[in-house]
């Protein structure tokens, strides 16, 4: 019989779901998971937001038949919206954007490459270097060229500003880019108020496309505005603006996956029109995402009591995620380590790019089994009142001269 199959090889495995596998198959009692992303309290461990309890409870009983659908997807949208660009907003009041409830983050960029590529056959995305690793996988799957715009200075361990400019520049007129709004991943450095007031007037002149990839909003300064800040500014600048939102962090949400893309158009039958071919793709892809991690979103939006509370215990993840890169840094100087920590006080999100080389991170694995992508990234949201100090010690024996 024909052996089906037989040219298939296993896929290069995934960065962060590699370490994962590697920290669950660790026996050591102190072994530390800095890989993944997603939130932990200060013992360590996953958290049902009290928000998302509450929502659970409003929604129980409900039967999802077919009818419920629509209904929910336009709430999750109308809510997500408000978002990203402001409740008061020009076009959120007008309705001229086109708006899809999407499978978290992922499933929203995947399907705004795949609407860029039928609709601007032969453009190019450009990416910040470095930028979260599957970026580059969603564009090549939709084969979109991809390109790398200056983002982080490695030498200067900080945002590399006249290069990103002069790529902004440089760049071909009406060029795609992707852009992080806040809590750059897996940097941890984003551009300052005036900086993004700058690059939003060289997108003006040079017409290009933002893209918003906001999968960390409220992560970098506890306060969801302030997070919107950068897309507001584009806004106000009068751009086209594109945007993929996840609740996957902020609402504690990974399994739900839920999201949201959103385009602005011209006016609201513009806005009809796009959103008929995104659903088009939706389609054809996935058919339409599962109703409940949706519900459970839109109840929390759009109820303003869960919300409030939502808000409030965005705060206390960022406080503890920020209480623990202080005391990080503080048991580092304690330590005397004479290696450079400076620059992972500045940095904001859920991250510290801590600069460390792929060898030092290799040799955290296997002599402390201390678990993070070979990039050095680490998620602050992994380190705990429990293990910072364990933490400080392994970083100080690899950097050790
Ligand atoms: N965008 C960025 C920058 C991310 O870091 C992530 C997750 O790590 C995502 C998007 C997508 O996450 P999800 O699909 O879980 O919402």
């Amino acid at each position: 019989a024909l052996r089906w199959w037989n040219h298939v090889f296993p896929a290069p495995k995934d960065p962060i779901s590699g370490v994962t596998e590697a920290f669950l198959a660790d026996t050591c009692p102190r072994k530390i998971n800095l890989g993944v992303g997603a939130y932990r309290d200060d013992e360590g461990k996953p958290v049902v937001l009290q928000c998302v309890r509450e929502a659970e409870a409003k929604i129980s009983g409900c039967n999802f038949l077919e009818s419920v659908f629509s209904k929910v997807s336009s709430k999750l949208v109308e809510e997500s919206v408000k978002l990203v660009y402001g409740k008061d907003s020009e076009v959120v009041k007008e309705g001229s954007y086109a708006g899809i409830q999407a499978i978290s983050g992922t499933g929203a960029c995947r399907l705004f490459a795949e609407f860029q590529r039928r609709f601007y056959p032969g453009s190019q995305i450009y990416f910040p270097d470095p930028t979260w690793s599957n970026h580059h996988n969603i564009w090549r799957d939709a084969q979109v060229p991809r390109r790398n715009f200056h983002y982080y200075d490695w030498n200067a361990k900080g945002l590399n500003f006249s290069a990103l400019i002069d790529d902004i520049k440089n760049a071909p007129d009406g060029s795609f880019f992707l852009l992080h709004p806040c809590a750059h991943n897996p940097t941890g450095v984003d551009p300052t108020e005036k900086q993004w007031r700058e690059i939003s007037y060289w997108f003006k002149v040079k017409n290009h496309f933002p893209f918003f990839d906001t999968a960390y909003q409220g992560f970098a300064s506890g306060d969801l505005d302030q997070d919107a800040q950068s897309i507001r500014i584009f806004l106000e600048d009068g751009h086209w603006i594109g945007c993929a939102q996840s609740f996957s962090k902020n609402m504690g949400l990974y399994g739900h996956r839920v999201g949201c893309l959103s385009i602005l158009c011209a006016d609201t039958e513009k806005a009809a029109a796009v959103k008929s071919q995104l659903e088009k793709i939706a389609r054809a892809m996935y058919g339409s995402p599962p109703v409940h991690g949706i519900l459970l979103v839109s109840s929390i939006l759009g109820d303003p009591n869960i919300k409030r509370l939502w808000e409030k215990e965005v705060k206390v993840m960022v406080d503890r995620i920020q209480r623990m890169r202080a005391t990080l840094i503080e048991s580092l100087t304690k330590l005397s380590s004479s290696h450079d920590w400076e620059h992972i006080k500045d940095q904001v999100g859920m991250f510290c790019y801590s600069g460390l080389t792929p060898e030092q991170v290799n040799r955290l694995r296997a002599e402390f089994s201390i678990y993070m992508t070979r990039d050095g990234r680490m998620s602050m949201a992994g380190v705990t009142t429990g293990n910072v100090s364990y933490l400080a010690n392994a970083l100080h024996e690899v950097t050790k001269a």
